[in-house]
């Protein structure tokens, strides 16, 4: 099976090992297990040279029972229909165990962005927004940005859709810049759930916060962030790496050194605080906490029982196959389920489309505080389920999701 494939078995995994665990309605779960609608197109776009390309792009709704569907749109080579199936469905669920009313959705092209120019990036953009323009809107679906996409990008679908309204519609999709609408907060917000979530099992685990050591694959839009974040909780960021490689130092490597590292090459592989490794040894350094912000499917059978972590935190969506999981659970590594650590983006983008509608805009310490309280209820509520059915957190979690969308699926009643 390709590692695409992959995802979208292991959503349907999950999803089939709670409906058991929950003894779902056995009607509830056939609808749950099929996007609700997929949309594919093609996305000619101009090239700086004056050839055309055309990129692949796909927009998928999962459910929309609880409202209407949220989710990010990544650049990314590897992107396929069957993954972005997956990210919709992690989306449904991740919306409604933090417990915010929206459905789950997902988007994305195949295309590595850094082979574009900006020129060339926004046309593509532009393009793909027009394509998927009957999908999308602020009481339809609210793309955001994922992997390969910024606030930028986000700046760019927003205009798109307002020019074909003939009004400004900030509402469309969050993560967008403060200037058109976006949030204080957003930027950040994944990385400061994954930090909240991080501390909160520390500290249920009775490992000090101020001792623990931390690895990071990823040093993007979540995984750089957290660095910073986790070094002002007193955390030791014992290796990071991204796609060119990665730097680790068992003594810590400095937050700051790494940004401006990173801002001068591109990179923070060659960074001269720490020894340089190879992409994938970040999984295995020794460490208290690990947190996998990159990709899907980096946690395999292959190298589970060489992850030496206590606790996994799963920043990225799916960074952990369900062999690896049950390995890891085996030996009892503690496994933070991404559809409650990396809930935090999703929050304040919740947070900036009621902003938008209401044209009334927070603080960043009103919003900080907000993503607080519900990331922090959603971690009791996950944490209590576990303990009180003795099943993992991943299958707390998804329970606790499922069972949301159940009843809002079941309440409303099938149509017609
Ligand atoms: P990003 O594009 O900003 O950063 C991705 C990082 O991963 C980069 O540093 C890249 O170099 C690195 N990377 C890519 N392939 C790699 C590989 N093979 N090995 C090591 N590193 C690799 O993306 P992001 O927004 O930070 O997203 C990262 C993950 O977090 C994704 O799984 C995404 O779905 C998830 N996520 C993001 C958000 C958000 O708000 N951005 C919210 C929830 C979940």
């Amino acid at each position: 099976m390709s590692s695409e494939a992959n995802a979208w078995h292991q959503a349907l995994f999950q999803l089939d090992q709670a409906a058991e665990i929950m003894h779902l309605d056995a009607n509830t779960h056939e609808v749950l297990r099929s996007p609700k609608r997929t949309l594919e197109v093609a996305v000619p776009t101009k090239m700086d040279d004056g050839t055309v390309r055309v990129f692949a792009g796909y927009r998928v709704h999962h459910n929309t029972a609880r409202g209407p569907s949220k989710g990010g749109i990544r650049y990314h080579p590897a992107v396929s229909l069957t993954e972005v199936k997956a990210l919709a469905m992690w989306m449904t669920w991740k919306c409604a165990v933090v417990n915010i009313p929206y459905g789950g959705a997902k988007g994305g092209v195949v295309v590595d962005p850094k082979d574009l120019s900006p020129t060339e990036l926004e046309r593509m953009t532009r393009r793909y927004a027009s394509e998927i323009l009957p999908l999308i809107g602020p009481e339809r679906d609210i793309p955001a940005p994922d992997m390969g996409t910024d606030a930028q990008i986000m700046a760019w679908i927003m205009d798109t859709y307002s020019m074909n309204q003939g009004y400004s519609v900030p509402g469309v999709v969050t993560g967008k810049p403060v200037s058109v609408g976006g949030s204080h907060g957003r930027g950040a917000a994944t990385s400061r759930g994954v930090v909240y979530v991080t501390v909160a099992t520390l500290k249920h685990q009775g490992l000090p916060v101020d001792e623990a050591r931390v690895a990071i694959q990823g040093y993007g839009k979540v995984g750089a962030p957290a660095v910073q974040m986790l070094h002002d909780q007193g955390c030791a960021v014992v290796g990071v790496s991204d796609v060119m490689g990665g730097v680790a130092s068992p003594r810590g490597l400095s937050p700051m050194g790494l940004e401006s590292y990173k801002a001068e090459t591109g990179t923070v592989a060659g960074f001269s605080g720490g020894e340089g490794i190879e992409g994938d040894e970040v999984l295995e350094l020794e460490c208290d906490v690990l947190i996998p912000a990159a990709l899907e499917g980096v946690i395999t059978k292959e190298n589970a029982e060489r992850v030496r972590a206590k606790v996994i935190v799963e920043a990225a969506n799916g960074p952990i196959t369900p062999e690896a999981d049950e390995i890891l659970q085996d030996r009892g590594v503690v496994i933070v389920p991404d559809i409650l650590a990396n809930a935090g983006g999703v929050t304040v983008s919740y947070f900036e489309w009621v902003q938008d509608i209401q044209a009334l805009f927070w603080s960043e310490e009103q919003v900080n505080e907000r993503l607080r309280e519900i990331m922090e209820a959603a971690h009791v509520e996950v944490l209590q389920l576990a303990e009180n059915q003795k099943i993992t957190l991943r299958q707390a979690a998804t329970v606790l999701g499922v069972r949301r969308v159940a009843e809002a699926l079941e309440t409303r009643g099938l149509f017609p």
